[in-house]
């Protein structure tokens, strides 16, 4: 959805859509969406700068970083953007200073996917996991530790960490 700057009403533009989006655009490798992506935005315009307030909602699946096992990841989130044409550099030192999320924008357009894409991409987690204390996959029988089911004796030293260790020192 490209927005014309230029074309914007003075009271500003209240915006209520469903973006949907191909998984391969998210930084998340592994990450696919469960619903379209709901947002409800705000864009007003002061001067050359538009001001973009948005919330954005919807259920996405990660797959954990240390289990490996695919987990639903719901984003309820909001932001607050300003967006500047890409030729305005007078303040930008300014703007870097402060903590405000600012984007540019080209040719005197908007393009509101982008916008929304790169919200979600902010909102995610460096390293997904489906939950805090994720124990992970087990070093010796290699199944997922969950609620105690692996009864593998699990030393610090991982075996095959060990054999590497040898390896090298072997080929020292
Ligand atoms: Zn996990
Ligand atoms: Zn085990």
């Amino acid at each position: 959805m490209i927005i014309d700057i230029d074309r914007l009403p003075r009271k500003g533009l209240k915006i209520r859509k469903d973006f949907e989006f191909l998984s391969v655009d998210l930084i998340e490798e592994n990450a696919v969406f469960l619903e379209p992506a709901h947002a409800e935005l705000t864009l007003k315009k002061v001067g050359e700068e538009i001001g973009i307030k948005g919330k954005i909602k919807t259920r996405l699946s990660f797959t954990c970083s240390r289990c490996l096992v695919p987990f639903e990841f719901p984003i309820d989130s909001s932001f607050d953007l300003v967006c500047f044409p890409v030729e305005f550099d007078v303040v930008k030192e300014e703007l870097d200073s402060e903590d405000i999320n600012k984007s540019f924008y080209y040719s005197r357009k908007i393009d509101l996917n982008e916008v929304i894409l790169e919200q979600l991409n902010l909102t995610f987690p460096i390293k997904p996991l489906c939950s805090e204390d994720c124990q992970g996959i087990c070093p010796v029988c290699g199944k997922i530790i969950k609620n105690g089911e692996c009864s593998c004796v699990r030393n610090d030293s991982d075996p095959r960490l060990e054999k590497l260790k040898m390896f090298i020192k072997d080929k020292r």
